[in-house]
């Protein structure tokens, strides 16, 4: 299987390539257009593999993928290239129509066109995976409610309603066109290579630089933790097993605090990587000013993925998070010149989302 990933140099998209290379009947290119948030560094231990290929690129630039797609006989598209930083997103929106909306729109464009084109059997098994996020259902109160591939849309930050706007044009492609589309939602995401400035990372980094650790509000808001691996694996399945023109939530069923998840950090970094004046790295939480429109609580319900395919996270929260704060011990080189360059991790408070 071809396999095309879009923006395999973000967070998830280089997990999702450093997994499915390992399977050797795979050949995977990652076409990316390597903004801030991408980063070939953490594609270094694949990146001399036979069966993986870069591709600098733009998902807008219809041209460019079309000759991909031509190219190199794509069976499959995974598509996770997006801007994903809730914050950013309220600073500055327009990108996040740019790539999420019009990207999704004009990939959507030339996927259709290319599987058009295509002779059968090749169409018939043709699939166009998207990737979103359980942010597009928007916000939960405080009780035992999840969201279901059913729960009416309702995003709350530019971010999650250019994501929710992408996951329209998703369906529409299939309903109106016939395009072959799976579709998956998410919850938050953490393990090794993710950008300094989402919650877990930040956290970490922060408290060993021995700065202070930002929680929005009180920290009260609630979300589901999933460790990345976990979250390529249903990738993998949901593109190879999935139902055409079917959703499927994705999520580990480890509703957290934003204060527990930052208190199990400093906890774990106490034992792990104890401070010189021997105090706790609790010490350094500092609650800040709230975001806007900051919704409450997300939660998965993830029965029909686990019913229809046993997938099941393979990682709880703390055997996760453990092996996270381990990778960011042992792996500076992969971050320190993020915080060293132009994000230091100064101005943004813990984000919590994609
Ligand atoms: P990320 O910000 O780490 O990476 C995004 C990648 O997309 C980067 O490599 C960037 O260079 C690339 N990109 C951006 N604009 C592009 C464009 N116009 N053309 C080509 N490439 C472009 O994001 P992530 O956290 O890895 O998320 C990946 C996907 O998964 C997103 O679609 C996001 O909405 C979704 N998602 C993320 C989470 C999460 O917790 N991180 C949860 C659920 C869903």
């Amino acid at each position: 299987m071809n396999i095309l990933v879009t923006g395999g140099a973000g967070f998830i998209g280089s997990a999702l390539c450093r997994y499915l290379v390992a399977n050797p009947r795979n050949r995977v290119i990652n076409l990316d257009k390597l903004t801030y948030a991408g980063n070939l560094a953490s594609l270094r231990q694949i990146e001399n593999f036979p069966n993986y290929r870069f591709v600098r690129a733009d998902i807008c630039d219809e041209a460019a993928v079309a000759g991909v797609l031509h190219s190199e006989n794509i069976g499959r598209i995974m598509h996770l290239a997006a801007e994903t930083h809730v914050d950013r997103s309220i600073d500055g929106p327009e990108a996040f129509i740019e790539t999420n909306v019009l990207g999704t729109f004009r990939l959507l464009q030339t996927a259709l066109q290319y599987w058009r084109e295509l002779p059968e059997p090749a169409a018939e098994v043709f699939r166009f995976q998207h990737v979103s996020t359980d942010e597009v259902f928007g916000d939960l109160p405080f009780d035992d409610s999840a969201f279901n591939e059913a729960t009416p849309y309702a995003p709350s930050s530019p971010y999650s309603a250019s994501k929710a706007a992408s996951d329209h044009l998703v369906r529409a492609w299939h309903h109106t066109f016939g395009l072959p589309v799976v579709l998956t939602n998410c919850s938050n995401n953490y393990g090794p290579f993710h950008f300094p400035e989402k919650l877990v990372p930040l956290v970490i980094l922060n408290a060993l630089d021995e700065r202070p650790l930002p929680v929005y509000g009180t920290g009260a808001n609630v979300r589901d933790w999933l460790y990345v691996d976990d979250h390529a694996r249903a990738l993998d399945l949901v593109a190879a097993q999935g139902a055409v023109g079917e959703s499927y939530n994705i999520g580990g069923s480890s509703e957290r605090t934003n204060l527990r998840v930052v208190e199990t950090i400093c906890d774990t970094l106490d034992r792990k990587r104890p401070r010189r004046n021997r105090k706790s790295y609790r010490d350094l939480i500092t609650f800040v000013t709230d975001r806007p429109g900051h919704d409450r609580r997300y939660a998965m319900d993830t029965s029909k993925i686990e019913r229809e395919f046993g997938w099941r996270p393979r990682e709880s929260f703390e055997t996760g998070l453990s092996r996270t704060i381990d990778w960011y011990l042992e792996n500076d080189w992969w971050w320190r010149p993020i915080r060293e360059g132009s994000y230091r991790g100064e101005r943004l408070g813990s984000s919590v989302a994609a």
